[in-house]
C-alpha cells in the first residue's frame, strides 16, 4: 500500500479527554476548556452534556440524560477519576 488513505487521516487525530471529539493537538477540544485553556468544571460540562445528549433523544427525561452523562463521562479520561463520576459508577 503506498499514498495516503483515510485511515492515515483517522491516526492524526486523537479524541478529546473530556468529550471524545476528535481534534489534532492537545488534550481537550475547543468546547471543553475556558478561554484560558483550563479544562471547564465538572459541573459546566456535566451541564452541557445533558443538553445535548436531550437535543440527540428528543423525549429523553432529565433523569435519563443525567444517566447517560455519567456512563459517558466514566469512559472519559478527564472525569472518570472525578468524586461525582466515581461515587455513581459504583455497582
Ligand atoms: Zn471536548
Amino acid at each position: 500500500m503506498t499514498g495516503r488513505t483515510k485511515q492515515d487521516e483517522l491516526i492524526m487525530k486523537r479524541p478529546c479527554e473530556s468529550c471524545s471529539m476528535p481534534i489534532e493537538t492537545g488534550t481537550y477540544c475547543q468546547y471543553c476548556v475556558t478561554p484560558t485553556g483550563e479544562l471547564q468544571s465538572f459541573d459546566e460540562r456535566f451541564e452541557k452534556m445533558v443538553g445535548w445528549q436531550q437535543r440527540q433523544k428528543p423525549g429523553l427525561s432529565r433523569a435519563d440524560a443525567e444517566r447517560d452523562t455519567l456512563a459517558f463521562m466514566a469512559k472519559m479520561p478527564a472525569w472518570k477519576d472525578h468524586p461525582r463520576v466515581v461515587a455513581l459508577s459504583v455497582d
